[in-house]
């Protein structure tokens, strides 16, 4: 039988998602297959992507990387939610948390108990029911605790990273050239195609270099060279509903301990990140060009650093949206090649991962089995499309009025798809994630009630418990989450004892 496995990847770009690829194919397909990454040191990397979810550390496992040692190199932090500011309203302020939400009793979720606490007047901000939202901005961290007991909120703390983009490409660099990719320098200047098929023949460097494969990875970013430039897959834009297309970002000199959060703060025409690192902190402002100028942009970020700007603000364009394939022919694309939904829940990096797993999963031989391709591309659509439909949260459920931008976010039509849950939440307090959409049932209720949609009922078996048990059963989850944060160390002391970077140590 003749053999028909892919045995050479090629990798164009070194970005984070090329590294990231690099990294995973490395480890786990090993010497089966030859794996060459292409980057170009004079078009670079975009070099921003500081923050991440939860996901990360089953990437981090499957590399088996050391935490401590990739938190030390890459001037990390940790990371329990991300603190959304002035978004329904100017002046509130709510935390999206990672990990639980209260204690769920019986059949139902906490917040079915809490929905009929709170219209009694019985109930606080539900932020006070999840170990992270209470403990970020204490400015607690620490990882699970090994000896606590099972039932406690220390025994599964739910947490993700802060990183610098640059430190985490280079880190994976020499992780995946340990493996044995080999990188080649050079700008690609050609792709061709082969005349049979239209499939990717080889690419032709800048130096008159052939480089062929089996397989290609386009990682080259927003311009998806071979996905787009080569293939002409065609772009599907969500601008409509996601209406920033620019930003700006700027490091900054910290002037105090690391919040162990992202803060995400609504502006008038967009929103501005701050992501703190051991070394500095992380910002942009993510605009609508429609509704302001660069020029005000810019004075508008740089006016809101904590500290001393470190360089000058860089600005990024993009269009919110999704390459109609993310797998066409023989190339692949990932990370910024296969489309862009804002940064707003730290989610590129993420899907990156995810990719990555489903090609693993669904690897083609060389016959390229349509089938395989329609399943990587069916997933990979819908994936976007749910977590696009989580970010429009963010923007229309709002009752902000105080700008054309905020005017328009709040009476866009949004997807069908979003509605359905929008009110099903509103009508019973109930949320069912779709199959395997990346965000669960405590991310959305947190958006939801953060986003200041209150169910108008609950759940009827809530009516089962008699009402004095049930407030005494919500306070008592209070006092338990207040108790455990007490005796979190802060995060900068956690950083200090187990993973502190020599820089910021220096
Ligand atoms: C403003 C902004 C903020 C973001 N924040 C976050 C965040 O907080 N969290 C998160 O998860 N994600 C975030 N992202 C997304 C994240 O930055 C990207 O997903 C990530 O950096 C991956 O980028 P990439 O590797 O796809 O592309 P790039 O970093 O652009 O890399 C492209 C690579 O392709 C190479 N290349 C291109 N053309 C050629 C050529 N002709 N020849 C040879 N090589 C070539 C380049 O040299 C480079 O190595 C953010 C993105 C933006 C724009």
């Amino acid at each position: 039988m003749a053999d028909d496995h892919i045995k050479n990847v090629v990798i164009v770009g070194g970005g984070t998602a090329g590294w990231m690829a690099a990294s995973a194919l490395a480890k786990s397909f090993g010497a089966a297959c030859t794996i060459q990454l292409i980057e170009s040191e004079e078009i670079g990397i975009v070099g921003v992507g500081e923050a991440t979810v939860p996901h990360l550390s089953a990437f981090n496992k499957l590399l088996e990387i050391d935490e401590a040692e990739f938190v030390r190199q890459t001037q990390g932090t940790f990371k329990l939610g991300i603190q959304f500011l002035d978004w329904a309203r100017i002046g509130d302020i709510y935390i999206h948390g990672f990990g639980a939400l209260g204690k769920d009793l019986g059949l139902l979720p906490f917040h079915q108990y809490w929905i009929k606490a709170s219209h009694a007047g019985k109930a606080k901000d539900i932020g006070v029911y999840s170990l992270n939202t209470v403990a970020a901005p204490a400015g607690k961290f620490m990882v699970s605790a090994s000896d606590a007991p099972r039932d406690t909120p220390l025994a599964e703390i739910a947490y993700a990273y802060h990183f610098d983009a640059g430190l985490y490409a280079r880190y994976l660099r020499r992780y995946a050239e340990a493996r044995g990719v080999k990188r080649i320098e050079g700008k690609i200047v050609e792709t061709k195609l082969r005349a049979a098929d239209g499939f990717v023949e080889a690419l032709m460097l800048e130096n008159g270099t052939r480089i062929e494969a089996d397989l290609y990875i386009d990682c080259s970013g927003f311009r998806g060279l071979l996905i787009e430039q080569a293939l002409h897959t065609g772009y599907e834009d969500w601008s409509h509903w996601l209406p920033c297309d620019r930003a700006l970002a700027v490091p900054c000199e910290s002037v105090g301990p690391p919040t162990p959060y992202t803060r995400s703060t609504a502006r008038a025409a967009g929103w501005q990140w701050r992501i703190p690192l051991q070394h500095r902190v992380g910002n942009g402002y993510v605009y609508s060009s429609r509704y302001i100028s660069d020029d005000e942009a810019a004075a508008t970020l740089l006016k809101s650093l904590d500290g001393r700007a470190l360089a000058e603000p860089r600005q990024l364009r993009f269009t919110g949206g999704i390459r109609r394939k993310l797998w066409n022919k023989n190339v692949v694309a990932l990370g910024l090649a296969g489309g862009f939904l804002e940064p707003l829940e730290s989610t590129a990096i993420y899907m990156i991962q995810a990719g990555i797993n489903r090609l693993m999963h669904l690897f083609p031989r060389k016959d390229f089995r349509q089938a395989l391709i329609d399943q990587y591309n069916a997933q990979s659509a819908f994936e976007f499309e749910r977590i696009r439909d989580f970010l429009i949260l963010h923007y229309c459920a709002t009752e902000r009025d105080d700008s054309p931008f905020w005017n328009y976010c709040r009476t866009m039509p949004i997807p069908e798809s979003l509605r359905e849950y929008i009110e099903l939440f509103r009508n019973s307090g109930c949320f069912f994630r779709n199959g395997t959409e990346m965000f669960g049932q405590t991310s959305w209720v947190q958006v939801m009630l953060g986003q200041r949609i209150m169910p108008t009922a609950y759940h009827p078996a809530v009516d089962w418990i008699r009402d004095q048990d049930l407030y005494q059963y919500v306070d008592h989850v209070e006092k338990v989450i207040s108790g455990c944060v007490a005796v979190m160390p802060p995060h900068q002391a956690f950083i200090d004892r187990h993973c502190r970077a020599v820089a910021a140590s220096a």
